[in-house]
């Protein structure tokens, strides 16, 4: 069922059981009044029959005859006077007679002194009436006509106003619903035309301060994440392949012009180390590559465990120096290590090592001396590492972006690379919880500077 259906159903169905509390109440309380008042009235037509018999003296036949010929006479009060010890002393109408008084019903009124009954419709008041120290029992009775039609047309009052009231809720409670929901289909409809080509689209904010607007302003938040990740993603291959590709038709222009003749050895011995060179780069494209899809996995995918990262800094510093034997790279502790966990953290080996690797080749190859020097220090909470060498340094404008993927600075020149690795670094190391920062001087060299969590 939809919610606004079912907001007005249950709208209605309070308003419902609201109103017919009300009605119920009302139409109850009405009847007992009328009860309570036509008892009332009975006693006081009976008192002053027996006060015209007893003290003014009026013949019964006059009594009888009048209330023979009151027009309503079937529905006036029929009035009896009994004396205690039940003999008739007078009788409205003998031959109607609507209450059969008994004997026991006169001793109960003379021991109750009243007592109220239904015969049927009919009202029965008995009491007992005095007169010079004398008691008489007295009964009336009658059908409240008058009183049933007012209560009856109370009723019908009251049903009929209570359907109306239910129909008008049902009606208002449906177009106020649709009219506070409306935003929300419009959210529906807005969202179906959002497909993967038109991410730009966004969500009409409203007022900017109800739940709806808060609704439209987190779904279009998200939208700016997603069409910024869809961004980067399109970016991103299309800086691969273009990365790939120049390598590649390099290569072929080189094998095709080397195949237009014959070459001398020394000519393919040329060709075949310009081929090495574009393979290599190649490799190390797609292993950087690799890396950073591995990093960019959900963490639960990735092993971590206790590290001492020393150990972590040595096997990078070997496998840089396995590949570049010609750099130089020197690993210095700032102050002395008094405990093991001081240097450890909680991480994935082979992720801190490919990105210690990249800031140590980085620190070597854009430096013209190829040297590069990594310290080590802590605090009580924290393990710093500092990278630094004394480079050509990053121009300032480039600081903000050398961790976007693919982006080379200004001094890309100076020599080859792909963009990535500073990327993959502070990917391995947002991943590890840590931070990554970066100052640097042209002309006089770049520092890095990690801070992870020790082991706790
Ligand atoms: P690559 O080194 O392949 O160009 P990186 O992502 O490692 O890509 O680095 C991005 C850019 O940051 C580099 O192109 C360079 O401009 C700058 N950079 C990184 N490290 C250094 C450094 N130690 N000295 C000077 N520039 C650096």
């Amino acid at each position: 069922m939809q919610i606004k259906n079912r907001l007005t159903l249950l709208f209605t169905l309070l308003v419902a059981a609201v109103l017919s509390a009300f009605a119920l109440m009302i139409y109850f309380s009405s009847a007992k009044i009328r009860k309570d008042e036509y008892f009332k009235r009975l006693k006081q037509q009976a008192t002053m029959k027996a006060n015209l018999l007893f003290d003014s003296k009026i013949e019964p036949d006059v009594l009888q005859l009048i209330y023979k010929k009151t027009p309503t006479f079937l529905f006036q009060e029929e009035v009896a006077i009994y004396d205690t010890a039940f003999h008739l002393l007078y009788h409205d109408a003998v031959d109607i007679d609507k209450v059969k008084e008994t004997r026991p019903m006169i001793d109960s009124i003379v021991a109750l002194k009243e007592l109220q009954f239904y015969q049927g419709k009919m009202q029965v008041e008995g009491f007992l009436y005095t007169h010079n120290e004398k008691h008489y029992a007295i009964t009336a009775a009658a059908i409240d006509e008058y009183g049933y039609t007012k209560l009856r047309s109370l009723r019908n009052t009251l049903i009929v106003t209570f359907f109306i009231a239910i129909a008008i809720t049902f009606f208002v409670g449906r177009f106020l619903a649709r009219q506070s929901l409306r935003p929300v289909s419009a959210i529906v409809d807005k969202v179906k035309k959002i497909t993967a080509t038109n991410l730009d689209l966004r969500l009409d904010e409203g007022n900017r301060k109800d739940e709806m607007a808060a609704l439209a302003i987190t779904f279009n938040e998200t939208l700016n994440r997603l069409e910024s990740s869809f961004d980067a993603q399109k970016h991103f291959v299309s800086n691969i392949s273009h990365e790939l590709r120049t390598p590649l038709t390099a290569m072929l222009a080189e094998l095709q012009l080397t195949a237009m003749k014959e070459r001398s050895v020394t000519e393919y011995q040329q060709t075949n180390k310009h081929l090495i060179t574009d393979v290599q780069k190649l490799i190390r494209l797609s292993n950087s590559l690799l890396d950073f899809a591995k990093a960019n996995y959900d963490q639960t995918e990735i092993a971590f465990k206790e590290l001492r990262l020393d150990e972590v800094l040595l096997d990078a510093r070997n496998e840089v120096l396995h590949n570049q034997p010609q750099h130089k790279i020197s690993i210095t502790f700032d102050k002395e290590i008094e405990n093991d966990d001081f240097i450890s953290v909680q991480g994935n080996e082979y992720l801190l090592k490919t990105a210690f690797i990249n800031l140590m080749e980085n620190g070597c190859k854009f430096s013209g001396d190829g040297q590069s020097s990594v310290s080590i220090s802590y605090t009580p909470e924290l393990l710093l590492l500092r990278f630094a060498d004394n480079g050509i340094g990053i121009p300032e404008e480039d600081i903000g972006n050398i961790f976007t993927p693919f982006y080379r600075g200004k001094n890309k020149a100076f020599v080859g690379g792909s963009g990535i690795g500073l990327a993959l670094v502070r990917r391995i190391i947002e991943l590890h919880h840590g931070s990554i920062n970066v100052s640097s001087e042209v002309g006089k060299g770049t520092v890095f500077t990690i801070e992870l969590r020790h082991v706790v």
